[in-house]
């Protein structure tokens, strides 16, 4: 009966839907649409599943948020049998995570490796997206997913004579899979983000000598990773329901202890303290363990800053060196702060040197190395650890096109316009996981939230007939403006000067608009859940035969 059904609405496509991607998002959303009977087929451009944990293997790559909630919530049989060995779980653990999820709920039969998206076309008339891919086909489907991520397209500077380096060049995003040996070389890393400073203390254990090129100082607060011990682990299984609650309640989704106290409630004295703990406590817990005003009020990230210039003055022993390090001129948060592993104590080796390519930009590659404005170096292998053009950048490099041949790219051009960063008024049925303008938070909880969201409706659709639906513009104006509105409320804007993803401003080009929410993802995902609720208030739908 259903089958029959199934035909009638659907004759001329190939699949119901089609998910672009194959990571955490990408597997999560076929599990669901498995479990509704619809068709579904995963593209993706890898030749394994794991999305960012099968492209970065670079060197010391490793979460920054904790083991026990960066994983999927949603079966209690894989959170029990799963066992993490680390607090922050290194990219082959991860790896191996998201293989066994793939096995686990045989989710392989669906996904089609190296096949990679190049456009999508939206048709008024029969309500399809037709999709064309590099291995040649056209795919014509009624549900248009993108799992494409968040932070997933590499950005390689157009260096003068980019091409002409003789010796071995890796982006720390592709890294090969047989790994790269670094024993006796000379090494030159440009970069000094999140993926440089994981990175920089294992090539500094092998390399002849290392030399880091850093544009702007970050600061790093300590990850403290540590093993997960059985007693800890059991621990951790027999609480997942206070887990999961905790991140559902917490603003950046992760089952911390709010603290309700703002830094000028306490004495300076008490101040340093309570940052000593949450800097010993590592990672994010500096953030969010301390005070919560850190991120909103300039003279409160003041102190934090100036508490993390302090540490880096204190481990680095060389005083120029430290000095070169030390960020100054923008706020702690402006660019997304890393967490480290023993990075700045790297600096104290004898067999790496950094270089000021702020003060002395790179002028170009050359065929032994590079040029900066005041000297030139050497080496044998040259990593671009210079990040990514995020959270946009993977949508716009598919020539997506909706209503009337508009294209997404074309359409973003001052800057992303989405509606609860889901999908956007033009684009009906492409829904987006972490899209633009959904929050920065720990991926994972908001990853699963934004699949139920778009399951829900696609299920409002198929059971009240209807074709397609999009956000109105309103909707999708509304939802910008509080964006901007709630990023202004915060420190994170004053990045835009220091090269910051956060504002497209990494990207010479970009617009340069707050690209994340910063309104705290409980926030957004009592406003998705709010929107659902309410009939998808905020869309328009399209009652046009469907195909
Ligand atoms: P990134 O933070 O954008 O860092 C790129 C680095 O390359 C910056 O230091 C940048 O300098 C430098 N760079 C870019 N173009 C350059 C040029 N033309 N000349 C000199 N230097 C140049 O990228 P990423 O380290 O790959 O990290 C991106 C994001 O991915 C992170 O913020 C994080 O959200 C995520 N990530 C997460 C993890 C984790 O959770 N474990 C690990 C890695 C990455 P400027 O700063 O001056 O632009």
């Amino acid at each position: 009966m259903a089958k029959t059904e199934k035909v009638e609405r659907s004759p001329k496509l190939d699949y119901e839907a089609i998910v672009v991607g194959a990571g955490f998002s990408g597997m999560a959303m076929l599990r669901k649409l498995r479990e509704m009977g619809l068709s579904v087929r995963v593209l993706e451009a890898a030749n394994g599943v794991g999305g960012t944990w099968h492209w970065n293997r670079y060197p010391g790559a490793r979460t920054d948020c904790e083991s026990w909630y960066y994983c999927y919530s949603f079966s209690k049989e894989l959170l029990d049998e799963w066992n993490w060995t680390e607090r922050y779980p290194s990219q082959p653990e991860m790896n191996r995570y998201l293989n066994h999820v793939a096995d686990r709920f045989d989710l392989r039969r669906d996904i089609q490796l190296e096949t990679r998206v190049l456009s999508a076309v939206y048709d008024d008339k029969s309500n399809t997206w037709t999709l064309k891919t590099n291995t040649g086909e056209t795919l014509v489907t009624r549900y248009f997913i993108s799992a494409m991520g968040f932070i997933s397209q590499p950005n390689i500077p157009n260096f003068k004579g980019r091409d002409s380096f003789k010796g071995e060049t890796y982006f720390t995003g592709l890294w090969p899979h047989e790994g790269v040996d670094f024993k006796g070389k000379r090494v030159g890393v440009i970069g000094t983000g999140a993926s440089a400073i994981q990175a920089i203390p294992f090539i500094a254990q092998d390399a002849s000598h290392l030399t880091v090129f850093q544009r702007t100082p970050n600061y790093v607060m300590p990850a403290r990773n540590h093993p997960l011990g059985e007693e800890q682990r059991e621990y951790i299984k027999k609480n997942y329901d206070d887990v999961w609650k905790k991140v559902r309640q917490h603003s950046f989704g992760m089952p911390l202890e709010v603290q309700n106290r703002n830094t000028f409630d306490v004495s300076p004295e008490e101040q340093r303290a309570i940052l000593e703990k949450g800097w010993q406590s590592g990672g994010f817990r500096y953030v969010f363990e301390t005070f919560d005003d850190m991120m909103m009020d300039p003279k409160a990230n003041e102190v934090a800053s100036e508490f993390i210039r302090e540490q880096i003055r204190q481990i680095v022993k060389d005083p120029a060196t430290a000095e070169m390090l030390t960020p100054k001129g923008y706020p702690f948060g402006g660019k997304r702060p890393p967490a480290g592993h023993g990075y700045y104590e790297t600096f104290n080796r004898d067999n790496v040197t950094l270089v000021d390519v702020q003060a002395n930009p790179i002028t170009e590659i050359t065929p032994t190395g590079l040029k900066t404005t005041a000297a030139e170096y050497e080496f044998d292998i040259l990593v671009l650890a210079t990040g990514f053009d995020a959270v946009t950048g993977a949508l716009a490099n598919v020539d997506i096109r909706g209503r009337d041949g508009i294209a997404l790219k074309d359409k973003w051009q001052d800057g992303a316009k989405t509606y609860l960063g889901l999908g956007s008024a033009g684009f009906p049925n492409l829904f987006i996981i972490i899209g633009p303008q959904s929050p920065f938070a720990n991926m994972p909880p908001s990853i699963e939230h934004n699949v139920g969201f778009i399951t829900n409706a696609i299920d409002h659709l198929r059971q009240n007939n209807i074709a397609a639906m999009e956000p109105s513009t309103a909707a999708e104006e509304d939802w910008t403006q509080h964006t901007i509105d709630v990023a202004n409320m915060t420190v994170m804007p004053l990045g835009v000067n220091v090269n910051s993803w956060f504002m497209g401003s990494n990207i010479p080009g970009k617009a340069q608009i707050i690209n994340v929410y910063f309104g705290g993802a409980n926030n957004y995902y009592d406003r998705c859940d709010l929107v659902v609720k309410n009939g998808f208030e905020g869309y328009n739908f399209h009652h046009s035969p469907a195909a």
